[in-house]
């Protein structure tokens, strides 16, 4: 028996039962055996036909109970209140060697009660994507859903032509949503909602099931680990792109890889992606955005704070107020441990003076601060051009750290030579679709270790010249 279940167990309009669409000949791309093992997933006696089928839906595991998830959403800005996942099947649940649950869930395998007028598959692309960025986002330290496989349909999707489709296995520790209470909340479901806080608090957070406000206690964890998350990302120039509250997980994992990118050159409003048109979330306006986000998780508490809605009401806005200085604390710590320094109040001017100069100059976010450790013991870098903004930075940065050899090299160790550059990932997803494996192959081995220098691999670690920027991304969904 390969799974465990429980979402299966929650009342009926928590998600439908779903059948992945056959397939009559899938042919495996990547299998994630590392992962497969880490989670103790055996299927090591399985020849990669047999995975292909495996993961594209056709054969399933002895225990898999497929469904699909009812959720709802704010999708930039505006209410939807029935969405649900349209072109994903949770295969099941496992629980990996130290008893800790996990969701396998096939993506672009068919359509499902929720897809409304999607096709419910995958394109190749937004797969290729979604295995290099989201593995990659694992290595990088930072907590994220991650890639199990990736498999070729043997037919073809239409988007504006005819491209190879795919499904990708993703696997979370769970795919709960603030949609998911958005969903109940929206409906006055209180008895939905109570069993949901139940069930997150006993998957995600039991070390809060015995504490006085169930309701509150939970805001603050959610809190906490979102606002752990964004600041993450912050600190490695990463911009989701679409944080939509069905895209912002309870365990604050990062999840879907849809328009998401790294920055390459530093730009506070950077925006990558072709439907946020208002700029709504840009690199600058992340922190804001998960502050806003938790304000309606929040909302759905109300009914389950058990005091009157106007005390409820005090003692969730008095939570949601601490936020924002929550955020910007953790993102001046981490953009300062990434300079060399604890922060402390003062130490604003210099994150100020940095990120000035950078946008000033147009350096690339993630080589600046590879770059700034060679600086630590007084050499100078041909990399930085010697501005009047620099110089101004350098006296207040030189006259904060600690000088030391080991600087350098803790420095190192949190700020990645190697990320995964879209022109990078866009390369790998062409070739893909001519059936070149080549670059998705080399990207996902560089990126296992970004923290390293790979000699072999430095055209990886280069910014884009103007000619291979990329200045948009499409879901392609
Ligand atoms: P996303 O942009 O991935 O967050 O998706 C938003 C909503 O659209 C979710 O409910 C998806 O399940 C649904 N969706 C996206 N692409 C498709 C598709 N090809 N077929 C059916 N539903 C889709
Ligand atoms: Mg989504």
């Amino acid at each position: 028996m390969y799974f465990h279940n429980t979402f299966i167990n929650l009342p009926k309009d928590f998600y439908s039962l779903s059948r992945p669409a056959h397939f009559a000949n899938p042919k495996l791309i990547k299998f994630n055996q590392e992962l497969s093992q880490s989670l103790g997933l055996d299927l090591s006696s399985k020849t990669n036909e047999e995975l292909a089928k495996i993961f594209v839906g056709e054969t399933l595991l002895e225990g898999s109970e497929p469904i699909s998830l009812t959720y709802a959403a704010h999708q930039f800005g505006h209410f939807v209140d029935q969405l649900g996942d349209g072109r994903a099947i949770l295969l099941g649940e496992i629980l990996d060697p130290m008893g800790k649950r996990f969701d396998i869930q096939l993506k672009g395998a068919g359509q499902t009660k929720y897809s409304r007028n999607g096709d419910g598959r995958s394109a190749l692309g937004p797969v290729i994507r979604e295995y290099i960025l989201s593995e990659a986002m694992n290595y990088l330290g930072v907590p994220t859903t991650r890639a199990l496989a990736a498999v070729l349909t043997g037919e073809d999707v239409y988007r504006e032509t005819a491209i190879p489709g795919a499904v990708f296995t993703r696997v979370a520790s769970s795919h709960i949503r603030i949609g998911t209470f958005q969903y109940f909340a929206a409906r006055n479901d209180k008895n939905s909602l109570n069993e949901l806080l139940h069930y997150c608090i006993n998957r995600h957070y039991p070390e809060i099931k015995n504490s006085e406000n169930l309701a509150l206690n939970f805001l603050r964890k959610v809190a906490e680990n979102q606002i752990k998350l964004v600041s993450h990302w912050m600190s490695l120039g990463f911009i989701h792109g679409v944080m939509n509250t069905d895209n912002m997980t309870i365990s604050g994992e990062t999840i879907d890889y849809g328009p998401c990118a790294f920055m390459d050159h530093f730009n506070f409003n950077q925006v990558f992606s072709f439907i946020d048109r208002n700029a709504r979330y840009s690199y600058n306006n992340q922190p804001k955005i998960v502050v806003w986000n938790l304000s309606r998780l929040a909302d759905c508490l109300i009914p389950l704070m058990g005091t009157d809605e106007e005390s409820a009401i005090k003692l969730l806005n008095d939570e949601l107020s601490l936020l924002s200085a929550f955020i910007e604390r953790e993102i001046n710590q981490r953009m300062s441990e990434k300079m060399g320094f604890s922060f402390e109040s003062g130490d604003e001017k210099i994150l100020k003076a940095w990120f000035e100069y950078l946008q000033t100059e147009n350096l690339d976010f993630t080589l600046s601060f590879r770059r700034l450790s060679n600086l630590v013991e007084g050499n100078e870098s041909t990399f930085f051009k010697q501005t009047p903004l620099f110089e101004e930075f350098k006296l207040l940065w030189r006259n904060r750290i600690k000088k030391s050899s080991s600087l350098k090299v803790k420095m190192d160790l949190i700020n990645p030579l190697f990320i995964p550059r879209n022109h990078q990932v866009e390369s790998a997803i062409q070739k893909a679709i001519k059936g070149d494996f080549s670059t998705f192959n080399d990207l996902n081995k560089v990126l296992a270790r970004p923290f390293e220098d790979q000699p072999d691999f430095k055209q990886f670690s280069e910014a884009p010249t103007s000619e291979q920027k990329i200045k948009n991304t499409f879901c392609g969904t």
